[in-house]
């Protein structure tokens, strides 16, 4: 992914894709003092541009890292980098790191770096192919509590534990993974946000040791706006059972339903079509 041309915005530049290279003593690569976020362009304009940049910023702030642009620089420099690559329907990396000035745990002298990638990458999954839904095993790793990580930034640490869900869910035959959280509720996948049907109401787990989504937050509002009910609340697995429909929702995954999470089938249906369809719309809108 390193080898191919086009640029990348590094440090208030566009450079060449080639040379964005960091050095092998970088903070961020040590000790995971780095935040990113994951953007989707459509027909050349990014969906929630300016909060996905305010996330970045305060990413870095629960860290200790002060990026050093705002979220107006960053959005401008976002939209540089679009252009310069000519990306018309893509996925936009953003990433803020601790550098290599200093090594150790401490790295108060080292400088808060930011770069900008982006690359063509097209919604593949007509409507008609994601209503056959995906399976989700269940992860063992627990999504830790909000004293023991800083689980409200989109910190590259907390990955950590996300891929290797995600590996030994895909070593098994499964596309994703549901992870559980230190309380044994219901919490996410490892990239995605989740929504269940239960008699007709949207519930969803309350988001207080992983991230809010942005998906999340756009498809609460507009299953509102569709009149359908939502539950914000805790969600045990064992009540799986009852819901009909489940799916996940995230910058990449949009809204993908969900056949199967371990025991508990799921069958994608009316509701899930109906948010898929206005999801559609409005990132294109
Ligand atoms: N949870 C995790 C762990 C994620 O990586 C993502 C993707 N950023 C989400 C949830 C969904 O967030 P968003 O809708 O803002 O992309």
């Amino acid at each position: 992914f390193d080898d191919r041309d086009g640029f990348i915005w590094f440090d208030g530049k566009l450079i060449p894709w080639r040379d964005a290279k960091v050095h092998v003593l970088t903070h961020g690569l040590h000790y995971g003092s780095s935040v990113f976020e994951g953007e989707r362009v459509y027909g050349g304009t990014v969906f929630k541009l300016a909060e996905h940049s305010e996330r970045l910023v305060r990413s870095g702030e629960i860290l200790g890292m002060t990026v050093p642009y705002s979220a107006d620089e960053i959005n401008a420099a976002t939209n540089e980098t679009i252009k310069a690559n000519n990306i018309v329907d893509g996925y936009v990396r953003p990433i803020a790191w601790r550098g290599s000035e200093m090594m150790g745990v401490a790295a108060q002298a080292n400088r808060i770096h930011l770069a900008i990638a982006c690359w063509v990458w097209p919604s593949y999954w007509s409507p008609e192919a994601r209503m056959r839904g995906i399976r989700l095993n269940i992860s063992d790793w627990r999504r830790p509590h909000p004293q023991t990580a800083p689980t409200a930034s989109k910190a590259a640490g907390l990955y950590m534990i996300c891929t290797m869900s995600k590996h030994k869910a895909e070593a098994a035959g499964y596309e994703d993974s549901l992870m559980l959280d230190y309380r044994g509720q219901v919490a996410e996948a490892t990239g995605a946000n989740i929504f269940f049907v239960f008699d007709g109401e949207l519930h969803t787990p309350t988001p207080d040791c992983f991230l809010d989504g942005i998906t999340r937050r756009t498809v609460i509002d507009i299953a509102k706006k569709r009149g359908l009910k939502v539950v914000e609340r805790a969600i045990m697995p064992e009540e799986l059972s009852k819901a009909s429909e489940c799916f996940l929702t995230g910058t990449a995954a949009e809204v993908t339903p969900v056949r199967e999470i371990g025991p508990y089938s799921f069958t994608p249906g009316e509701i899930s079509k109906a948010l898929i369809s206005d999801y559609d719309t409005l990132v294109r809108s």
